[in-house]
């Protein structure tokens, strides 16, 4: 493809881009594809001789993006969301034209210092201490294996100059999350190499936290037998109903083992940016290490996970390997990315934030979290107020837990999971929503996620018409 002819496709393909970004609304949010439909559409060996560009634009309109769940769809509700905007796409398009790879300062200067500058300017927005200094990783789940390595590199440590020279080197490190935390602590501890039988699922209270109390009884006991707590994972937001775990209180038990504090609030963590939600993040201050998800809800393209660490000095310990071939002569005065987690390689993340930031403006963000919150206490006063439905969980966040129950609970507690996964399957046939579910204290729940970029009051409203009817047809 020559350049004339990238110019025009490029202007095509901006072209199909804008119309998408315009109409996916009417699109449905999840496809009809079935397990091998597309697999079957395609060629099973590679095309040996150059084919025309315009056919395999065709081909991504007429078999892949039918084959597409819509995650940008302002029905999305399900999970949480994984966000785009017009200036993050744009910026996208940049870094793919760039092509370069920012592993160190000197691989691209300007890539290194945006990525300092616009992690200051995120750490000023959620409201952290300038004690922290902010990464930018592909994801929370190596966001938080980059802080259960480090964590395990410190209290190795620890309990080496505790226990002497020639100490027991394997003294057994545990680690410790509530029974709510995302699998990515499990997926982390096993990677980590902590084994998962030292990983501790503590008991959560009715709105689904942490109980501290129970935390101490677990690291007392780990410490009696001669283990060493090594990290404790606190979430704010969690996957399954956005609870919110007690930070002080969690630090107050961690801190005298020297144990490692990691904030998971991958997708709560964005609320951080409305000063009347900054109570859920009290205490991040004490906190080692926190990652949240611009890509979840700060309108930023997948991926891009904000990592924010206090001591660097124990994460450069963890990652930093240096060869020959990588040294260079600004290393004495530079960041280089490369050592802040586990790839060398690194691609240019920063660039869409900064669009972002600078685009909306922090007011622009926070009016769209913002509204994202509000609309989440509408849907929330709906269902309260029916005597069909009801809440299983509080609204903290932009997330609501509830079922159907109609008749005022004459139903058996299995025929309520049952009518509800039905339900869950009426309302998204309707291809215009999509919710997905979990279980609370073994309850199945319907998740409404609320914070797709271009989700307004019609759409959540669909939502409860689409649930009020689903329910009447069921019953
Ligand atoms: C979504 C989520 C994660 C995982 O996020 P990735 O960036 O996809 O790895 C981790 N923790 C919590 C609480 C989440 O909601």
């Amino acid at each position: 493809m020559d350049i004339d002819q990238f110019r025009r496709e490029a202007h095509a393909a901006v072209d199909w881009m804008a119309d998408y970004l315009r109409d996916v609304g009417e699109r449905r949010v999840v496809t009809d594809a079935k397990p091998g439909d597309i697999k079957r559409r395609l060629p099973a060996v590679p095309p040996e001789q150059p084919e025309p560009f315009a056919r395999v634009m065709a081909d991504f309109k007429e078999i892949i993006v039918p084959g597409m769940t819509h995650w940008n769809h302002p029905g999305w509700f399900a999970y949480f969301p994984a966000n785009n905007s017009p200036p993050s796409i744009l910026a996208e398009m940049l870094t793919a034209t760039l092509g370069a790879q920012c592993m160190s300062w000197q691989t691209s200067p300007a890539a290194t210092e945006l990525e300092q500058v616009v992690m200051d300017w995120l750490r000023q927005l959620v409201g952290l201490p300038s004690t922290f200094h902010g990464v930018i990783q592909d994801t929370a789940s190596t966001s938080t294996l980059v802080a259960l390595l480090t964590a395990r590199e410190r209290a190795t440590k620890f309990a080496f100059g505790r226990r002497g020279a020639g100490a027991d080197h394997a003294a057994q490190l545990t680690v410790y999350a509530s029974r709510e935390a995302h699998s990515s602590v499990v997926k982390g501890v096993k990677l980590a190499g902590y084994g998962t039988d030292n990983l501790r699922l503590i008991d959560t209270d009715a709105s689904f936290a942490m109980r501290p109390d129970a935390l101490a009884v677990a690291i007392d006991a780990d410490v009696r037998a001669g283990r060493v707590p090594a990290c404790v994972v606190a979430t704010v937001g969690t996957t399954s109903s956005a609870g919110v775990d007690p930070l002080p209180a969690i630090c107050d038990v961690a801190a005298p083992h020297g144990a490692w504090v990691h904030v998971d609030g991958a997708y709560g963590g964005s609320a951080g940016i409305i000063p009347e939600k900054r109570e859920l993040l009290r205490g991040l201050e004490r906190a080692d290490s926190f990652v949240f998800n611009p890509h979840k809800w700060l309108f930023t393209n997948f991926d891009c996970s904000a990592y924010f660490v206090r001591d660097v000095e124990a994460l450069l310990h963890t990652f930093q390997a240096s060869a020959e071939y990588l040294k260079t002569a600004h290393d004495a005065e530079v960041v280089n990315f490369r050592d802040w987690g586990i790839q060398l390689g690194r691609r240019f993340r920063a660039l869409k934030l900064w669009f972002v930031m600078r685009t909306y403006g922090a007011e622009g963000l926070r009016a769209r979290v913002r509204e994202h919150l509000r609309l989440a206490q509408l849907f929330r006063g709906w269902v309260a107020a029916s005597p069909d439905f009801e809440l299983l969980a509080p609204t903290h966040l932009s997330l609501v837990c509830f079922r159907a129950r109609p008749g005022n609970g004459a139903h058996a507690e299995a025929d309520l999971d049952a009518l509800n996964e039905r339900l869950l399957v009426e309302i998204n046939r309707s291809g215009r929503v999509y919710l997905t579910h979990t279980r609370l204290n073994g309850r199945y729940t319907l998740r409404m996620a609320i914070g797709q970029t271009n989700t307004d009051e019609a759409h959540v409203r669909t939502v409860w018409d689409l649930a009020q009817s689903a329910l009447e047809a069921l019953t």
